[in-house]
């Protein structure tokens, strides 16, 4: 080959090479993969349907139903007695941070260690989190005491590259309260031992306008959503569970700054008075809401907010209540005693219910738990699956692109052994994970939920 040739085809190579790596990704894009099992639940119906089938081609669902005929050249994956279903979506976790052993041991640690150590064990939740069959989650408030790091934002956009392995985050970096509220990360601790008064850089507001500067500086930062709370909760120091904690003014701006940036609100809120004030400001769902009466629960059904109950939260607590000191347990104790009530009374009601656990309070991984406690409390097992499929999608503002296994909708599915309708405990033993077409799992977990119950790093800041 002479000189003037061969620079030809050094000229040509770029456009060759590029063909040649087009053609293999269009090739591997097209390998559809069929997924079948005894039975489906599409996050929509009413009831299973047999013989589930679903085409995934790429991050896609192609094509989904009973019986459907497979493509000659799909991948053929067999879950056999199983049901399929869209992957599972918790409205209320907190990924990077973990209160579930002695709440002391807890926040000595918390002050202890580097938040990059902290960020790193959050990893671990994230990759417990999706190998337990949640693919996406609204992750609601991350906080540091003495620190500015947003955590949740590195984690979910780490996750969002590939370079972790984890559910789709929605995240609220730092939860929106008082001073000296649920959510002042220095209530409890001696006086300036932070060296100032938190401020909106910490999420902490005493003004409307703090709250409108607080929610911008939140967006700024990476949120998706907003959290605030707007009365007392269990795992502070410094309030009682249900008082009020954010005026109706304070909430109007939260509100109003958070919605013209197309931000939805989520409020930590357990007191019944401020519940009403909350819906009445216009937020778009009431988390824990332990003392909510009838009257207030029919303000809600009306307005369509959301109620994410957060049952395990407070069985967890509940069942290891040594592990709090005296004032917590008899807070929790009184929320306990008041929240089965009021879920049952939502349920009759027909308020839309959000899945969300407060993950974070119990072992990351353990999210399932959460439907058996609901429907021990009087909801349909059909109706607890779609509160974690389509209601949260709908709640999250995600329903175009995944929360029912529909045609055109990402691949985020999942399989559970046997029947959840006959034994609603089944969704605590998904063995297959899909994310976006690519499987996380079809079998036995990397990350096991149990061992965290033994983990040393219980490290966080109270959030609820
Ligand atoms: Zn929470």
């Amino acid at each position: 080959m002479n000189i003037l040739a061969c620079a030809r085809w050094a000229r040509l190579l770029p456009a060759i090479l590029a063909l040649a790596i087009g053609t293999i990704s269009i090739r591997a894009a097209d390998n559809a993969i069929a997924l079948k099992a005894k039975r489906i639940f599409d996050g929509k119906s009413k009831s299973l349907v047999p013989n589930g089938v679903v085409i995934v081609q790429g991050d896609r669902i192609v094509d989904v139903g009973s019986n459907l005929a497979v493509p000659g050249d799909a991948q053929v994956i067999d879950l056999g007695d199983a049901t399929l279903a869209p992957g599972f979506m918790d409205a209320h976790t907190h990924l990077t941070l973990d209160y579930s052993g002695d709440y002391n041991v807890r926040r000595l640690k918390e002050v202890d260690l580097n938040v990059s150590e902290q960020a790193i064990i959050a990893t671990v939740h994230a990759r417990a989190t999706v190998e337990a069959g949640f693919t996406t989650v609204r992750d609601l408030g991350s906080r540091f005491v003495g620190s500015r790091e947003f955590v949740d934002v590195a984690l979910r956009n780490s996750i969002n590259k590939g370079v972790v392995m984890g559910p789709r985050m929605l995240v609220a970096t730092k939860g929106i309260g008082a001073s000296g509220g649920h959510f002042d990360p220095t209530s409890g601790f001696r006086d300036f031992l932070f060296g100032r008064e938190p401020d909106y850089t910490d999420g902490i507001i005493d003004s409307p306008d703090d709250a409108r500067k607080a929610v911008r500086f939140e967006v700024k930062n990476g949120a998706d959503v907003i959290k605030a709370a707007v009365s007392g909760g269990v795992l502070s120091l410094a309030d009682e569970v249900d008082t009020p904690q954010l005026t109706p003014a304070e909430m109007a701006a939260l509100v109003d700054e958070s919605h013209r940036l197309r931000k939805k609100v989520a409020v930590h809120c357990h007191g019944d008075e401020v519940a009403r004030e909350a819906i009445e400001a216009g937020v778009d769902s009431i988390e824990h809401g332990s003392f909510m009466k009838p009257e207030t629960l029919t303000r809600m059904k009306n307005k369509g907010v959301f109620l994410t109950p957060t049952l395990m939260a407070t069985e967890w607590i509940m069942s290891k209540l040594e592990n709090y000191p005296p004032a917590l347990q008899a807070k929790a104790k009184a929320a306990a005693a008041a929240r089965s009530d009021m879920f049952r009374n939502a349920v009759k009601l027909g308020v839309k219910i959000s899945f969300g656990t407060d993950a974070a309070v119990f072992p990351h991984g353990q999210n399932a738990r959460e439907f058996k406690v609901m429907v021990d409390l009087g909801m349909q097992p059909i109706e607890a699956l779609r509160s974690a499929t389509a209601n949260d999608a709908e709640l999250l503002g995600i329903a175009q692109k995944t929360g029912t296994l529909e045609k055109g909708k990402l691949a985020d599915i999942i399989a559970m052994p046997g029947d959840p309708i006959t034994d609603i405990t089944a969704t605590e033993r998904v063995f297959f994970v899909m994310k976006e077409g690519k499987i996380i799992r079809n079998g036995p977990p990397t990350v096991h939920a149990a061992a965290k119950e033994t983990d040393p790093a219980n490290v966080a800041a109270p959030v609820d």
